[in-house]
């Protein structure tokens, strides 16, 4: 069976179509500026690439186009869309409306649309547009919707909370739902396949560092703790978001810029994270660059970055008794070796013996194992495939 991967955002859209024998992408692009001008698909497939530029009012032109383009002489790699057995699509949040993935029908549609989108404002109304887009397009065609928080569900209560009046959590929701958890959920799988043991045998801190950077506790296969909370804002400072703050600094900070509720929430989003530290940039590679050019702010950026992750792999391993291995993945965690190493560097209590040589082996896509030999600590480098977890997730459903 194949199985079209979508992951719509407000303006973009997403694709790979997976074989589920090989577990091979046969096809994959996207959809840039959906609904603005210079709208424009770029698709691979057979080895060829493909630029269409052709006006996208909306997500429903995007797919045909996208159904167009899996079609096509070039780039195309199937003949009807009939074999195509099932869309999966992937969203952001699930509240605790949805605990694992679901097939779509019009009751999970209507929950999706009128539950959810407060929670990732940004996120889930793309994601239910795409739904319907493909819907229209392809009625026939079952479709699931994976979330990025479902991994993160077997959280105990005691990690998931916030301290703030019971009452509140129950009737407004507010608590950590985590994210990235299909990454989380990827990598702490391919780190026990890559070892040889059952993930039951296993406590992993699996360290996702991107754009949007989150750390998870995995005891025994299952997420324990995480370091996002309501929203991807929580956790260690990221590439333009702050990570965890102080709310009263937050409200202090309001009100010294003038800022309404919104606005400082969007400035700790946007404003804030190792782009704000070094007034240079959110992307780790301009950070390196900073540092080699001997700018002190980037590598404080950087020294802050890997000092808090390092804070949540010590507190992680605590919380699960011990630890076994640490993956790194994602952006950064595949291609800043700086970063793994200040993370690890210092954790020789916990039985991490670093290997400064694995760890400055450029990124080549696969399994790269950065600790001794003798390290009792599993130091593992994970390439990321959210889209695979998905395609895998919907095949199950079905
Ligand atoms: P997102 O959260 O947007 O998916 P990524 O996982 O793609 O983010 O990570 C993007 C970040 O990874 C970039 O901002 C950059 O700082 C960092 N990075 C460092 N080296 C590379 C590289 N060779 N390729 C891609 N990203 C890199």
């Amino acid at each position: 069976m194949k199985i079209l991967v979508v992951n719509a955002g407000s303006s973009s859209l997403k694709y790979q179509l997976i074989d589920m024998q090989t577990e091979k992408v046969l096809a994959k692009g996207g959809c840039e500026r959906i609904g603005i001008s210079g709208s424009v698909l770029k698709a691979k497939g057979n080895g060829n690439e493909k630029v269409y530029e052709k006006d996208m009012p909306n997500h429903k032109v995007a797919i045909e186009l996208v159904l167009n383009a899996l079609r096509d002489e070039g780039v195309g790699v199937i003949k009807s869309m009939d074999e195509i057995g099932a869309v999966g699509h992937r969203v952001v949040a699930s509240g605790e409306y949805f605990k694992k993935a679901t097939l779509v029908t019009p009751e999970v549609l209507k929950t999706l649309e009128e539950k959810t989108f407060e929670l990732a404002p940004l996120h889930n109304p793309a994601a239910a547009t795409g739904v319907r887009a493909c819907m229209e397009v392809m009625p026939s065609t079952p479709m699931a919707l994976v979330f990025d928080t479902s991994f993160h569900a077997t959280m105990p209560e005691k990690a998931y909370l916030y301290g703030i009046d019971y009452n509140d959590y129950k009737t407004y929701g507010v608590r950590k739902y985590g994210a990235h958890g299909t990454s989380h959920k990827f990598v702490s799988a391919e780190a026990a396949r890559y070892l040889g043991k059952k993930p039951e045998q296993l406590k992993i801190v699996t360290c996702h560092l991107g754009n949007g950077s989150s750390i998870t506790a995995v005891d025994g296969g299952k997420c324990v703790d995480t370091s996002m909370g309501f929203t991807p804002l929580a956790g260690v400072l990221m590439g333009t978001r702050s990570g965890d703050i102080d709310a009263s600094a937050v409200e202090f900070l309001a009100r010294k810029k003038g800022l309404s509720h919104s606005d400082a929430v969007t400035y700790l989003n946007k404003k804030c994270g190792v782009a704000g530290i070094s007034g240079v940039s959110s992307d780790f590679r301009d950070l390196e660059a900073g540092v080699a050019a001997g700018n002190e702010r980037c590598a404080l950026a950087l020294d802050m970055f890997s000092y808090q992750t390092k804070k949540f792999v010590g507190a992680y391993a605590a919380v699960m008794g011990g630890l076994d291995c640490i993956v790194f993945t994602a952006g950064i965690g595949e291609n800043t070796p700086c970063v793994r190493e200040d993370v690890c560097k210092g954790l020789e209590f916990l039985g991490v013996k670093f290997d400064d040589k694995a760890n400055a082996v450029k990124n080549d896509g696969s399994i790269r194992e950065i600790s001794a030999k003798d390290s009792k600590v599993k130091v593992l480098v994970i390439p990321t495939n959210e889209e695979l977890v998905i395609a895998r997730e919907t095949a199950e459903l079905l």
